[in-house]
């Protein structure tokens, strides 16, 4: 399920746009100000963030800003709302690196759509369609881990915590992740997580893959982290 973070000082714009993205499925969480804003983000990175252009104090403009020059949160989706229509605005928004922009009012359905485009280019993971490299195929709807061998379709036992970690290295195949992103973007909370804790995950998910001649998937980069390999006789695919 998608964390998406709603910025926005108008509490019933704030509740509307809640109402809708919790109908969608999407889990949400609000700020009314760019503080509480970034306490959100420093507890928990969310799949994308939703950020009203004028809020009391500092600008949603200027705090996007301030996102794109940190390492942590320079490529976090995001979407900019505002009342303003300007052509320049429009300019400003995309320039400090906004993934998009809406002017309110918009509608319910725009907005899903749009955010949904996002996702699928920024953080495909947060959606749920089924996921498959080279034959092991991991579905989100019906939460199984499968591989097809000949005629056989093995099944892998999975926890929670080591299918999100599967779904996320399998949709970033072949990239090196630290402990410190995979934490960041699977366990949710940087703070307060200790690092060897993705290394128990690692080993719980090799266990789990093995019964499908998947455990040697999840290689170790010495030094740097961990990244999904190709599995086993899965050739160019
Ligand atoms: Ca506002």
């Amino acid at each position: 399920m998608a964390r998406v973070l709603v910025v926005e000082d108008e509490p019933a714009i704030a509740e509307l746009v809640a109402l809708h993205l919790r109908h969608a499925g999407f889990d949400v969480c609000l700020a009314a100000d760019a503080e509480s804003a970034r306490a959100e983000i420093d507890r928990m990175l969310p799949d994308l963030v939703l950020l009203d252009w004028m809020l009391p104090g500092e600008s949603g403009l200027a705090l996007a800003r301030r996102w794109r020059t940190d390492e942590r949160t320079r490529s976090l989706p995001l979407i900019m709302l505002t009342a303003r229509a300007q052509e320049a605005d429009k300019v400003a928004a995309l320039d400090i690196g906004a993934d998009d922009y809406l002017t309110k009012p918009f509608s319910p359905k725009e907005l899903l759509a749009r955010m949904r485009a996002v996702l699928r280019r920024r953080a495909p993971e947060a959606l749920d369609g089924a996921v498959e490299v080279a034959g092991l195929r991991l579905d989100p709807a019906t939460r199984r881990v499968t591989r097809r061998v000949g005629d056989v379709e093995l099944e892998a036992r999975v926890g929670p915590t080591e299918f999100r970690l599967l779904h996320f290295l399998l949709v970033h195949p072949e990239r090196v992740h630290s402990r410190a992103q995979l934490l960041d973007r699977v366990w949710g909370d940087h703070v307060f997580i200790e690092e060897r804790t993705v290394d128990v995950h690692v080993k719980r998910l090799r266990e789990a893959l093995a019964p499908l001649h998947c455990a040697g998937l999840v290689e170790t980069v010495r030094g740097v982290g961990y990244r999904l390999a190709r599995p086993p006789g899965s050739g160019a695919a």
